[in-house]
């Protein structure tokens, strides 16, 4: 049996910052050298047959929940989403002639609230795409949801347009928690959205649920969990509340003095992953419950998990195009990430550029440290010294992280094999997994003075 992290260690590293690890090199090492005549040489220079994950970011919201950390804007009238609609089908279009690739195996709308575009944009985006790119051989075609805009016609379209999983926000189902978050939705919504998702044949449904939220106690996490887990989702997500003001400034609303602290946060995680294995679900990476059929539990067992812009996936498509304001793609050569304002991003569009304003081209050795990362994040373990034979001819290539290892293996929060160089998580040490990746990042080391949120 492996001991138990110190207790005093574990409120200390709890309120260590970290990144999320959803890219290596993380997104604030991009930088403008990275531009759009860069990135439309690497999309030109895909292989015809290079299987392709498309990306479509909405940046709109009916109103803006005070904990929410996503690129999006509250807005009331339809003109925003009629002119985002018509920049998107410009977008959709100058990819697919400047793309050689047109084999689409994954599909995800993200925002802000994709739903927000109503049955008829949605349906004009589809079919666009549909035209445009190969989805003969698509593997899932997902969307996130806010029940609260879930209703017959959307999910007709939905249904009509292809999408096979939907993701519905539900953070806590308890009324006190909604009302100091902003977001007033109770149980009954998210109950109707996944009856009339189901009833349109789109079968396969992600809840997402959060702890660490102001005024959010023990049991609201595990109530919630345990209500989410009776409608039967095929996979859940649970996210720490990250509290970033500096960053996301309406955050400065909530009342941090009723945030848990991290005692608090470390026993919510813990309360929400006994709460859904006792459920049935299959924990997967660090944040992520699937029931043991779903494909993205195959896919840990099988070790073939990944993790991208979205958190753990089972897309392995070998390249990612990121459509949208702010969104972030992936090109065999590195990042690139479209312009963050609705005006830059659709005005550079609708001149039938790319509008990648932000990127970074990848070494070999950030290809080998993202790997390493990668493994960490997804398998919990990683023979860091075999893959950095393989990668770099060099076993010792990461040495540089096995002072940061050892000290992490003294907390008990993972053990280090330094003469085999192979890292594995101890079970009570896997909520701390960002900081033992950290000590991969190299580009983390170079510029200490990032701000990352909380490694809990
Ligand atoms: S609905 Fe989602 S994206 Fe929109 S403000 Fe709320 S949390 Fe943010």
């Amino acid at each position: 049996m492996t001991e138990p992290v110190r207790p005093a260690a574990a409120l200390a590293l709890a309120e260590k910052s970290a990144p999320r690890y959803t890219s290596y090199p993380t997104a604030p090492h991009f930088s403008a050298a990275v531009d759009a005549t860069v990135a439309e040489g690497w999309l030109a220079a895909l292989a015809p047959d290079a299987t392709l994950s498309l990306y479509l970011h909405v940046p709109y919201c009916s109103s803006i929940c005070t904990y929410c950390g996503c690129h999006t804007k509250a807005i009331r009238r339809q003109e925003p989403l009629d002119e985002y609609t018509d920049a998107l089908l410009a977008e959709i279009d100058a990819l697919s002639r400047r793309s050689p690739a047109r084999d689409v195996r994954h599909i995800h709308w993200g925002g802000g609230t994709p739903s927000m575009l109503g049955p008829t944009r949605f349906l004009r985006l589809a079919t666009a795409i549909a035209e445009r790119f190969d989805l003969s051989r698509i593997q899932e075609h997902a969307i996130e949801l806010d029940p609260r805009t879930v209703d017959q016609p959307l999910v007709e379209a939905l249904a009509k347009g292809g999408v096979t999983r939907a993701s519905l926000g539900v953070q806590d189902l308890s009324l006190h928690v909604q009302l100091a978050i902003g977001r007033l939705q109770p149980y009954d919504i998210v109950a109707r959205a996944v009856e009339l998702l189901r009833g349109a044949g789109i079968a396969a449904i992600n809840l997402d649920l959060m702890y660490g939220l102001p005024h959010q106690s023990l049991a609201d996490v595990k109530e919630t969990a345990r209500k989410a887990a009776a409608l039967d989702p095929s996979r859940l997500a649970i996210f720490g509340y990250a509290h970033v003001p500096w960053f996301k400034t309406h955050q400065r609303l909530i009342d941090a003095s009723a945030l848990p602290g991290a005692a608090e946060r470390i026993a919510q995680a813990k309360a929400a992953l006994d709460t859904l294995v006792e459920a049935g679900y299959v924990a997967i990476g660090l944040d992520h419950f699937a029931k043991p059929d779903d494909p993205m539990a195959i896919a840990q067992a099988e070790g073939r998990l990944r993790r991208n812009f979205q958190g753990y996936t089972v897309d392995d498509a070998d390249a990612l195009l990121g459509l949208g304001a702010s969104s972030i793609g992936r090109l065999p050569q590195g990042f690139v990430q479209n312009a963050p304002d609705v005006g830059g991003w659709s005005r550079a569009v609708e001149a039938g550029r790319m509008a990648v304003v932000r990127g970074i081209e990848l070494t070999d050795e950030d290809r080998a440290r993202g790997e390493l990362i990668e493994r960490l994040m997804c398998d919990f373990r990683v023979d860091y010294g075999a893959r950095a034979a393989d990668l770099t001819g060099d076993a010792a290539a990461f040495d540089d992280a096995l002072a940061d290892l050892d000290a992490l293996a003294r907390d008990h929060v993972l053990n280090h094999d330094r003469a085999a160089r192979v890292v594995v998580m101890t079970e009570a040490g896997r909520p701390f997994v960002r900081l033992a990746a950290a000590a991969f990042d190299a580009r983390l080391r170079a510029s200490a003075t990032a701000r990352h949120s909380v490694a809990v």
